[in-house]
């Protein structure tokens, strides 16, 4: 199969993917081989390809918002059976040992395994994927609007979960991609006030036709307002917009970051900033309770992704628009073209 693989992380501007013919994966042990319709690209993806996430093996084939159907079964597998969609997510495996993975905090093992990061992903025809970590996906919509509902509306879900007031209220989205496009319009959807910052107008405009009640362009200049908001989601990568949201957090709000790398946020004027009950806290991935009850949801509220399809050869253009933030809504790559 010819799948895009990374050998040496770099900027992506000086394209680290190669693609390359490499052997159709052989599914273990309790371990299903799925033919990929398509894989979402996130910037997850973006921090393994340039190395802010450091390589933890030679070479690795990116993606973790896998949408395609079981092909082959592994000795072993009686849950899944050939031709049921499914996606295979950033969470590839724990330990199921440890004191986290018994108390239902499997998304802090220290033991996880990652979709392509630590195990070949879905820049692809095929990938490889643990029985009991694939998800099953309705056979109803299209491959590629399920793709970011894998990482991008998973992390949202789970961010959303941490600043969620228990009271109601207003929830600002700093940084409109693909994840906040979809947690805004669940948050919208499930009664809450939403407003999105961003730098870019056209996510603006995407926001409020998913149901943002209020937009704020974050680049024009702002009068000083008493806070508003009764909880915060940061998408955005930089340390400075934690500093942001706080800015517009009122008592007792929760700032939940929900990006895997965040450069460093700068110091926080503690009686002005976080005294009150505010909170800052870090969203690591997500259990696979918190995977069932988001596709749940998704299904049941109608959640729509906003797509655009590229072909798998283009991953690092799609990257670059990533990093570059031309692009509204989600990035998903079309990996059946080059199946062999
Ligand atoms: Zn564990
Ligand atoms: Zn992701």
């Amino acid at each position: 199969m010819r799948a895009m693989v990374l050998h040496r992380p770099g900027p992506v501007e000086n394209r680290p993917l190669w693609p390359e013919e490499v052997p159709v994966p052989e599914p273990k042990e309790n371990e299903v081989l799925v033919r990929i319709d398509t894989c979402g690209v996130c910037r997850t993806d973006l921090h393994v390809v340039e190395g802010d996430l450091p390589p933890v093996r030679p070479s690795v084939i990116p993606g973790h918002e896998i949408v395609g159907t079981v092909a082959r079964l592994g000795p072993g597998v009686r849950t899944l059976s050939v031709g049921d969609r499914v996606g295979v997510p950033w969470l590839h495996s724990t330990c199921g040992r440890c004191e986290y993975c018994l108390t239902g905090r499997e998304n802090l093992c220290s033991e996880k395994t990652f979709t392509g990061y630590s195990e070949n992903g879905g820049y692809a025809p095929f990938v490889v994927g643990k029985e009991s970590y694939v998800l099953k996906l309705p056979a109803e919509g299209d491959a590629a609007s399920w793709a970011p509902m894998l990482c991008a509306g998973l992390i949202g879900y789970r961010a959303l979960k941490t600043a969620m007031p228990r009271f109601g209220g207003r929830i600002g989205f700093f940084g409109f991609g693909g994840s906040a496009h979809l947690t805004l319009q669940l948050a919208a959807k499930l009664g809450f006030d939403t407003v999105a910052y961003s730098r870019t107008a056209a996510h603006l405009a995407l926001a409020r036709s998913l149901g943002a009640a209020e937009s704020v362009l974050t680049t024009e200049p702002r009068t000083p307002m008493e806070p508003t908001l009764d909880g915060a989601i940061v998408f955005a990568p930089a340390g400075s917009v934690v500093i942001d949201a706080l800015r517009e957090v009122r008592k007792g709000a929760t700032v939940a970051i929900a990006g895997i790398h965040v450069s460093p946020i700068p110091s926080i004027d503690y009686d002005r900033l976080l005294f009150g009950e505010r909170r800052i806290a870090s969203v690591e991935a997500n259990t696979r309770a918190d995977a069932r009850e988001f596709l749940d949801l998704a299904v049941r509220l109608h959640l729509q992704s906003t797509v655009e399809v590229r072909p798998l050869e283009d991953a690092n253009e799609a990257l670059a628009d990533l990093k570059s933030g031309r692009v509204d809504g989600a990035l998903v790559l079309d990996c059946r073209a080059s199946a062999t």
